[in-house]
């Protein structure tokens, strides 16, 4: 038996959800499970700042994401060397076809 069957078969006759309370952003399992051990546990402040660490990391890790993805979009130039900055009005930089312009010049 390997041991990813073994984890199957352990995870089966001991399923953490139903006896015990797991909880994420202290990586830690609450040994009795019961409604006032966990609202314990989340008043902890060991707990708020695990939770405040998980954030704080996570908000790191999208707008890194953000920055890696405006890179590699720029770098395959995608989009221009300010992507922050305001768009042109749209039509200012593009000439009116000619048909347009001769149309113009008809008008005025
Ligand atoms: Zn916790």
């Amino acid at each position: 038996m390997g041991i990813y069957e073994q984890l199957v078969v352990i995870s089966f006759l001991y399923p953490p959800s139903l006896s015990r309370f797991y909880c994420d952003y202290c990586d830690t399992y609450l040994t009795h499970d019961s409604p006032s051990v966990r609202k314990t546990h989340c008043s902890g402040r060991k707990h708020k700042e695990n939770v405040e660490d998980y954030c704080q990391k996570w908000m790191e890790e999208q707008a890194q994401s953000l920055i890696d993805k405006t890179t590699a979009a720029f770098q395959q130039g995608k989009i221009p060397p300010t992507p922050f900055s305001a768009p042109p009005p749209a039509g200012a930089m593009i000439p009116p076809p000619p048909s347009l312009r001769k149309f113009i010049t008809f008008l005025s």
